[in-house]
């Protein structure tokens, strides 16, 4: 590998986040390149720093302001948000669609309705007979 393709690993290869074929090609290069093992040091040492820092405790209020703020910006919209956010085009054939589901399910629910529970034509007959239900 190329110094600038180590340059690139660095940080991963100091938290030991490569893959092992990686992790020890970098281990060679820097065996043999001061420029790198020289950038490595400096790596390590500012990770280093940060984990010897005091753990910062988060407030408790954090939480709250945190789903608070979730909520406003990333939850999906209610029913009433979605329709809002529609336009008029669009709630017309909203419309037309609901009205259209609405209309076939009443004529199929009449046309089910008026075969009887006599009828050879009603296709549920067999269905309730073997249930031993009549419509
Ligand atoms: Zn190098």
């Amino acid at each position: 590998m190329q110094c600038f393709e180590i340059r690139k690993r660095l940080n991963a290869w100091v938290d030991n986040e490569l893959p092992l074929h990686d992790a020890e090609e970098v281990a060679c290069h820097l065996k043999n390149c001061l420029s790198c093992r020289l950038a490595a040091k400096d790596i390590q040492e500012i990770v280093d720093s940060m984990d010897a820092l005091p753990a910062i405790h988060a407030p408790v209020t954090l939480s709250r302001k945190t789903l608070r703020s979730f909520r406003v910006n990333f939850e999906k919209p209610g029913m009433a948000e979605w329709w809002q956010g529609l336009s008029l085009a669009m709630r017309g054939a909203v419309f037309g669609v609901v009205l259209a589901g609405l209309l076939c399910g009443a004529m199929l629910g009449t046309s089910i309705y008026s075969l009887g529970p006599d009828s050879q034509a009603n296709p549920y007959r067999a269905v309730y007979a073997s249930k031993g239900i009549l419509p």
